[in-house]
């Protein structure tokens, strides 16, 4: 399989044309999300100017992407070199963005998996969105099974 990297947010956000693919070369990697949305909405998105203490966003890989999940339900492609995150949907302040210590080791282990197959979720992000039940460790509730089976149907057998 061709190389296709997990895509970020320096690949994804890229200017339209007529602009030159380097037009936003100097905008810093968590403020593309901005200048993609501005573009296409039509209307000024100015970054935020605080941060939200106290939240943080745990970055996964969805379809190839590094994304992280607002509070408000969006989400956005982010990426290790600029681990801040903020909403062009909700407006919210400037959120921290968790990567896993090894970025590259998380990408390689999707990386047999076609691009639109490829799903990873850092092992103690509290509220993994959209991990398959078989996919949490033991300790975050067991998958349906045994348990339910026996209760409908009376189980002991
Ligand atoms: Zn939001």
């Amino acid at each position: 399989m061709p190389d296709i990297p997990v895509q970020r947010a320096e690949t994804f956000y890229l200017p339209p044309p007529p602009l030159p693919p380097d037009a936003w070369a100097l905008v810093p990697p968590a403020e593309l999300c901005l200048r993609w949305y501005e573009m296409r909405q039509q209307r000024r998105i100015e970054p935020p100017t605080g941060t939200l203490l106290g939240i943080q966003l745990w970055a996964r890989i969805d379809a190839n992407r590094w994304v992280a999940d607002c509070p408000c339900g969006s989400a956005q492609v982010v990426t290790p070199t600029d681990p801040r995150f903020a909403c062009p949907e909700c407006g919210t302040g400037w959120i921290v963005v968790v990567f896993p210590e090894d970025v590259a080791a998380a990408e390689a282990a999707v990386a047999e998996e076609l691009p639109a197959e490829r799903f990873w979720w850092q092992a103690d992000d509290p509220n993994p969105w959209n991990r398959p039940p078989e996919e949490q460790s033991p300790d975050q509730g067991q998958p349906v099974g045994e348990g339910v089976t026996s209760a409908m149907f009376g189980g002991g057998a």
